[in-house]
């Protein structure tokens, strides 16, 4: 393999310096290693061969037809010229369409020869085409029988001449060659427990396999070595950050816990609370740095543990810091935290974007004196300005909204590295804790504050609107409060703002004698939190927004959150919205808007929203449909996992297996140091040195 990856493409057959080039650009494939784990999206049937009429107007896979060439002609002019070939399978026929080369493919083919063609059959009209099928005369064919993968490409490739056949072809070239030998990293006694094809073989039958069972094997082989390269990767690191002695160290209840505890608290904690409390506090004792994932459903009270474990590190002389990724949360956050240590004299202060110059020289000063004992902030916080004299303790709320080069900034904020806290109110997903978050301590708060009733979620369309502005009315009058949040639509802000703006005059219009808020994105800050800070002290009734009230906003008095157009949000983003409203003890409703067609499985995913409140089961739905392509983007986290084969939304099974063998081979063997386990340990330094670098991952 060592040697495979070490070859650049050029050295193959067939592949010359504009196409290595053109190849590397397009599809990242700069070596043998890289092109033979080029895989397969999927696979087509190449032992089935259908007729013309059995075609169905369905969308339609890759079929081949058998069958002659009647005719060719060329139609069309200038850029539009094509070939057309009209192809009987003897009964019926279609149009086989060609745009490029077509003074080539008009001498390639004849009209005495049989063909097999492959590809896509459309419908224009009442008549069947297919667009640049792949061809072999159906003497050759036979060799194609069976499955037969079919290779991502883009569209420059393609207009290029570049198809899943020329990339197979390559693939095959290699597999006949240099990788037919390829010698396996795994130790023989796990593969032979594992019943494991060998990697050769399994490199072999993925791209060409004999049958779907051979297929399933060398994929589960070749899913399951890139998991465990992951594992061992993520373990060692975690283990050795572990071992060494890194952390701050807090023997200390302290006083200011303490003084809190007795004066200040405002309910009782709920057990979970107690519970992450004492599992955070044996860490900033333990002389090792936290590096701790709090999750709990919105609602659950995850900023008092925040603030009574920022006290605990003030109580030892350090200093605390949490950092959210909206103004409106930093905001709130340094209000809330001011005045429930306000009795204790413990000194907030709030750094954000818009923090005057005054201010923030100060802030600046007493952060270097220590005087200041808790800073709360946006990414303000982590400006090279910002020096602290001791460090000790870092809250990062809403974590999935902070890049890991961010957090590593605040790393570096200290001789030694703060205890971190990365606090997330998006359940993550069993597969995704132990593999992009798989390095962190996992807390989970499961119970939320007594007195709460479980929201009421109900899916509506246009023609219920009439009855859903009444039921809203009903909740105004009887003093609550209501949230009206419409999407956000990236790709055109003007038009995106005057959708809102519409939306905010005719809840205006329809509300009348209530007093409507509005927020949204492009707003200055002050404008913002004024607009916020009306529907906070109950001045305004109803707050029309955008997606900025996702997180963390705290309005325990209302309990209504209407969203519009809902089949535009992710599962998880409808789940933070929901999050908004039952706060306080009162019935909240939850009302999901939609046009009156919805796609069938666009109702089957909201329907998840109405049928449970469980955070946890709503993460697991959405990573399932939105499929693995999207978490990567959604998490934001920096880390590229860039896995070729296994996927973190469907794999779960096989990433707790490769947990599991990582562990017991770490067990054995910390440092992998065994000449029996060299190989493997080459492997895993390979497969991610290019992207993860985890020694920076708080
Ligand atoms: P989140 O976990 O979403 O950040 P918050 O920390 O904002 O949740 O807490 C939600 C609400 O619950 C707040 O109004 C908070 O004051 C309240 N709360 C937190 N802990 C308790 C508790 N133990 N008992 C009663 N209410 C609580
Ligand atoms: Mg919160």
């Amino acid at each position: 393999m060592q040697r495979l990856r070490n070859t650049e493409i050029t050295y193959l057959k067939g592949v010359g310096p504009s196409r290595a080039k053109l190849l590397e650009k397009e599809l990242g494939i700069r070596t043998f290693a890289d092109m033979l784990m080029h895989f397969p999206s999927h696979y087509v049937d190449r032992s089935r061969f259908y007729t013309i009429s059995s075609f169905s107007s369905h969308e339609m896979p890759m079929v081949q037809v058998k069958g002659r060439f009647v005719n060719f002609n060329v139609q069309g002019e200038g850029a539009k010229t094509r070939l057309v070939g009209l192809f009987t399978d003897g009964r019926n026929s279609m149009e086989i369409v060609w745009f490029r080369r077509i003074k080539f493919i008009r001498e390639s083919y004849r009209t005495d020869t049989e063909y097999v063609v492959f590809g896509k059959p459309s419908l224009f009209g009442s008549r069947w085409s297919m667009v640049h099928p792949e061809i072999d005369r159906a003497a050759d064919a036979e060799t194609n029988r069976g499955l037969r993968g079919v290779y991502p490409l883009t569209e420059a490739l393609r207009s290029r001449n570049v198809t899943s056949r020329t990339l197979f072809g390559y693939i095959r070239t290699l597999l006949d060659g240099k990788a037919a030998s390829i010698s396996d990293p795994l130790p023989d006694d796990l593969r032979r427990r594992l019943g494991l094809m060998s990697r050769a073989e399994a490199f072999r039958a993925v791209h060409l396999p004999q049958d779907n069972n051979q297929l399933q094997r060398a994929r589960f082989r070749l899913k399951f070595d890139e998991l465990l390269y992951l594992q061992l990767n993520i373990l060692q690191y975690s283990r050795r950050r572990n071992t060494a002695a890194g952390g701050i160290r807090m023997p200390l209840v302290g006083d200011a816990f303490r003084k809190f505890y007795d004066q200040c608290l405002p309910f009782p904690l709920t057990g979970a609370q107690k519970r992450v409390i004492k599992e955070i506090r044996a860490d900033l004792n333990s002389g090792r740095q936290m590096n701790r994932l709090l999750q709990g459903d919105v609602g659950s009270g995850k900023t008092l543990v925040a603030l009574m474990t920022m006290l605990i590190a003030i109580g030892n002389g350090a200093q605390a810091c949490l950092m959210a990724p909206t103004e409106i949360l930093a905001t709130q956050h340094a209000e809330t935290l001011r005045e429930l240590v306000a009795p204790i004299g413990i000194n907030v202060k709030l750094l954000t974007g818009s923090t005057p110059t005054a201010e923030r020289r100060t802030i600046h000063q007493q952060l270097l004196n220590g005087t200041l004992h808790m800073l709360v902030g946006t990414h303000a916080v982590i400006e090279d300005a910002v020096q602290f004299k001791n460090l000790g303790y870092v809250v990062i709320d809403e974590q999935h909204r902070f890049g890991v080069a961010q957090r590593a900034r605040l790393w570096m904020k200290n001789t030694i590295p703060p205890h971190i806290l990365v606090m997330t109110a998006t359940p993550i997903p069993r597969t995704l804790a132990m593999t992009v978050y798989g390095d962190l301590d996992v807390s989970i708060i499961d119970e939320l504050p007594p007195g709460r009733k479980p929201i009421t979620t109900v899916l509506r369309t246009d023609t219920h609107r009439l009855d859903v502005y009444r039921a809203i009315t009903r909740e105004l009058r009887q003093g609550r409060q209501a949230y009206i949040v419409y999407p956000l639509i990236k790709e055109n802000e003007k038009v995106n703002l005057r959708s809102l703006e519409e939306g905010y005059e005719h809840i205006c219009d329809t509300f009348r004698g209530f007093k409507v808020a509005f927020v949204h994105g492009q707003m200055k800050p002050a404008e913002k939190d004024a607009q916020m800070e009306l529907f906070a002290s109950h001045k305004a009734d109803i707050l029309v927004a955008t997606t900025v009230i996702e997180v963390g906003v705290n309005v325990p008095n209302a309990s209504v959150m209407l969203i519009e157009n809902a089949e535009r949000f992710g599962l998880s983003q409808l789940h933070q919205l929901r999050g908004r409203v039952g706060r306080g003890a009162d019935q909240s409703y939850c009302i999901l808007m939609t046009k009156h067609n919805i796609a069938a499985d666009t109702r089957k995913r909201l329907e998840i929203m109405t049928s449970t409140t469980d955070g946890f089961i709503v993460a697991e739905a959405d990573l399932k449909m939105r499929g693995p392509g999207d978490i990567e983007g959604t998490l934001q986290s920096g880390m590229a996992l860039d896995l070729h084969i296994a996927s973190l939304a469907t794999d779960g099974e096989i990433i707790t297996l490769a947990r599991r063998e990582a562990e017991a081979l770490l067990d054995k063997d910390p440092q992998l140091a065994s000449p029996s386990l060299t190989p493997l340990r080459i492997e895993m330094s390979q497969q991610f040195n290019r992207t993860v670098d985890w020694s920076r991952i708080s």
